[in-house]
C-alpha cells in the first residue's frame, strides 16, 4: 500500500493526486508544486526540480536522500529519479488521473447494467486511448506505459 494524498499547487487553482512508492518519502519532501499557470513563480533549478507537461515539482533532495538511504536505496537520487521511479510523483500518469478515471466509470455506468461484457471492453478501450493520448502529449509516466 502506497501513501496517497493530494496537494494544491502554489497558485491554488489546481490539485494533484500524489503517490509515494513504498511509503519511503513523506509529503514534506515535496517543497512546492507548480501548475502550468503558476510555474512562472518557480525559479528553475534542475538540482531539485522536475518538469512534466508544464507542471513543476520541487523536492527537498537532501531529505529525500536521507530517507531513501535509510531504507537501503543506494541509487543516485535526482529529481528525475524520485519522479520516474514513483517515490514521489503523480497517482497514475498525470496530476488528475483519479478524476478522469472516476468520470469514465460514471459515464459508462449505465452500460454496465445493460451489457457487462461490452462495458468492460469499452472501459478498457477508452482507458487505453486515454493513455495513448497522454503518451502523445509527452507526460513522463505515460511514456513507460
Ligand atoms: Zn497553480
Amino acid at each position: 500500500m502506497c501513501l496517497q494524498q493530494s496537494r494544491t499547487c502554489q497558485c491554488g487553482r489546481h490539485t494533484a493526486h500524489l503517490n509515494f512508492y513504498d511509503n519511503i518519502l513523506s509529503p514534506a519532501i515535496l517543497v512546492a508544486l507548480y501548475c502550468p499557470e503558476c510555474r512562472r513563480q518557480a525559479v528553475w533549478n534542475e538540482d531539485c526540480m522536475v518538469e512534466d507537461c508544464g507542471w513543476i515539482m520541487e523536492y527537498d533532495l537532501e531529505g529525500a536522500r536521507f530517507l531513501l538511504r535509510q531504507r537501503g536505496v543506494t541509487a543516485e537520487v535526482t529529481p528525475a529519479f524520485l519522479f520516474d521511479e514513483g517515490y514521489l510523483s503523480w497517482q497514475g500518469f498525470t496530476p488528475h488521473d483519479l478524476e478522469v478515471n472516476a468520470a469514465l466509470h460514471r459515464r459508462l455506468e449505465p452500460l454496465s447494467r445493460e451489457d457487462l461484457p461490452r462495458y468492460l471492453k469499452t472501459l478498457k478501450e477508452e482507458w487505453l486511448a486515454y493513455v495513448a493520448s497522454l503518451k502523445a502529449a509527452g507526460w513522463r509516466k505515460a511514456q513507460r506505459a
